[in-house]
């Protein structure tokens, strides 16, 4: 075992994770960047379509680009976190391109755009459908020009408290020697990404476990909207691969069986381009009543033509040939609603604080809440890029302010006994995977598009079985070195403790407002349900209460597209 000490520690090297360390340092603090994989290997390296901005500059309005989030998100998002967002968006994207985002072009040779669901302008800035690979890379040059201390290949455990209950570090398993260290630190931020694992399938990749919200969770801090679950509207039957919004943002068409643009039906004016759980409902329902096609709907790009096919959507051409067979110019491609981003988080303000002392959180395990009920295509991107910074500059400044780290080195113990205890179990037939899947296909089935009380009770039944099974769950492989096994087996402990707070979290929403779809209470009922869902690990369980939702100027309206 050793022990390390930094200012502040960042867990996570995604995007959110990246541009909170940049800043930390930037501001003058000793800086660490955990990760449990390679930086550029985090799933911030899948994003595709795009990243949101209104540039004053051109015309754009960001009171704009705030007021369509504050819609997208059915009215749940903290109006106040979405107009600092929108506001600095415009000086985020500047920034990007200086430092090396190559951004695609328009005629003029400005920066060009396309236009995202939800939004009545073309704001989304993109580098062709790899926009998270180009952005992650130019930022991960920044870490190297900077020479951030980043621990590669680490896997944090748990987080560290002081005897005032405040968070001063963590303790992590090297995962090449399997040495077990701990990292103290006057400031964390969690930057660890989704829960998109906690479904099955899922667009996300699969390192995305939920870790931060369940270690979040457990000093204490509390895990807010959970229940706000995305389905994306074109995701690959099967083994839930994305096929990017921006295929629909360059025209693409939604058809049932009977070649029908149903979006007609459901959002007369948006079209393919309403928010992303209105047309996700709309396909599920065209599915259930019989007008789909082999429980799929149709994305037909044919009409573009192969040349901007295979220029502006090429990764996506390549994905519809390799895992479907589908050659995009010639063929519509079977696509369905799919897991794909969690608005829900670990429950922060503006500057990544949670009430926890020496804890923040940024990005995707994070709740702002910017998103609400239901994220806008390419605002997450902008949500990393603003709350990451942000979380990285409040950790900095208060690192000054914090005196010595008072930790005992022997906390390390606890998560060494547990550990231990993992590995000597004799393994059952049981495998961290069998449990995975199992709690996987529950979510999708009971927390999905359309939910109901009796849907969401079984999926939360099947979660608590398998947390009574997961106690007796031993490690089949016993060596040191990257032992997968016993990663996989902690990574299911984090997406059990989690999928609880998302069912617990839905059903106690009596109400149907964005992702949160009840068939049972199909309405939104703002009387009763306009506040959002603070969910904290109580002495013997979850607690659930409730926190107002900030309106500035915005007031709750009827949604349609
Ligand atoms: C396929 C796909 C396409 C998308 N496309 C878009 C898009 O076009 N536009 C858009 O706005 N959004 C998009 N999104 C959403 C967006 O990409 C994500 O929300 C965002 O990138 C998350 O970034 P992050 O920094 O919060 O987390 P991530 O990029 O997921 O990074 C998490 C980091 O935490 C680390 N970590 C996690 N647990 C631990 C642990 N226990 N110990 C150590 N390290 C740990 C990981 O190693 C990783 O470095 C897409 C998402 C997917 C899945």
């Amino acid at each position: 075992m050793a022990v390390y000490q930094h200012d502040v520690v960042v867990v996570g090297a995604g995007l959110a994770g990246m541009r909170a360390t940049l800043a930390a340092i930037q501001k003058g603090a000793d800086v660490a960047m955990i990760t449990k994989v390679h930086p550029v290997r985090s799933h911030s390296n899948a994003a595709q379509g795009g990243i949101n901005a209104a540039l004053t500059s051109r015309g754009d309005d960001w009171d704009e680009h705030a007021y369509e989030t504050v819609k997208g998100s059915d009215y749940l998002g903290d109006q106040d976190a979405i107009e600092v967002m929108c506001q600095e968006a415009g000086a985020a994207i500047i920034e990007l391109e200086h430092m090396g985002v190559i951004f695609n072009r328009d005629e003029d040779g400005r920066l060009g755009t396309r236009r995202f669901g939800g939004q009545q302008r073309a704001r989304t800035f993109h580098v062709a459908d790899i926009t998270g690979q180009a952005m992650l890379h130019v930022l991960y040059e920044q870490i190297l020009k900077v020479r951030a201390r980043v621990y590669e290949e680490w896997f944090v455990t748990s987080l560290v408290l002081d005897d005032n209950k405040a968070v001063r570090g963590v303790v992590a398993i090297e995962l090449m020697t399997g040495q077990l260290h701990l990292i103290k630190a006057k400031a964390v931020i969690l930057c660890t990404g989704g829960t998109g694992r906690v479904y099955e399938p899922s667009t996300n990749g699969l390192i995305v476990t939920a870790d931060g919200q369940a270690l979040a969770y457990a000093v204490g801090a509390s895990v807010m909207d959970m229940e706000m679950v995305q389905y994306h509207p074109t995701t690959l039957m099967g083994n839930g691969v994305l096929i990017t919004e921006a295929a629909r943002g360059e025209g693409a068409y939604l058809v049932n069986k009977d070649g029908d643009r149903f979006m007609q039906k459901y959002a007369p004016n948006f079209m393919e381009l309403a928010s992303r759980d209105v047309v996700s409902r709309s396909e599920q329902t065209e599915i259930n009543e019989g007008r789909g096609v082999d429980g799929c709907v149709l994305l037909d790009l044919r009409h573009l033509g192969r040349e901007l096919i295979e220029t502006k959507l090429s990764y996506i051409n390549e994905v519809a040939l390799d895992f479907a067979n589908v050659n995009l110019a010639e063929q519509p491609l079977p696509i369905r609603p799919g897991n794909h981003y969690e608005m829900g988080g670990i429950k922060t303000d503006v500057n990544g604080r949670t009430p926890v002392a020496g804890l923040y959180a940024a990005g995707e395990c994070a709740c702002v809440s910017v998103h609400g009920g239901n994220r806008l295509g390419a605002n997450s991107l902008l949500d990393t890029i603003i709350f990451g910074r942000r979380a990285g500059d409040a950790a900095a400044a208060d690192a000054k302010e914090t005196g010595e780290v008072k930790v005992s080195d022997s906390v390390i113990s606890i998560d060494r006994d547990a550990i231990k205890n993992l590995m000597d179990r004799n393994p059952t037939s049981d495998t961290p995977a069998k449990i995975r899947l199992e709690m996987g296909k529950a979510m999708n089935e009971g927390v999905a598009v359309f939910r109901d009380e009796a849907g969401m009770q079984r999926a939360l039944h099947t979660v608590r079985e398998l947390r009574e099974r997961f106690t007796g769950l031993g490690v089949h492989d016993k060596g040191q070195v990257f032992n997968t096994n016993l990663i996989f087996a902690l990574e299911v402990g984090f997406m059990l403790e989690t999928a609880e707070t998302i069912c617990i979290g839905a059903i106690a929403r009596k109400e149907s407002r964005g992702a949160h779809f009840r068939t049972d209470y199909p309405n939104r009922d703002d009387e009763n349900f306009l506040k959002h869902t603070v969910v904290t690990k109580g002495p013997s369980g979850p607690v659930i209460t409730y926190s107002p939702v900030t309106v500035t100027k915005w007031k709750p309206q009827v949604r349609s597209y």
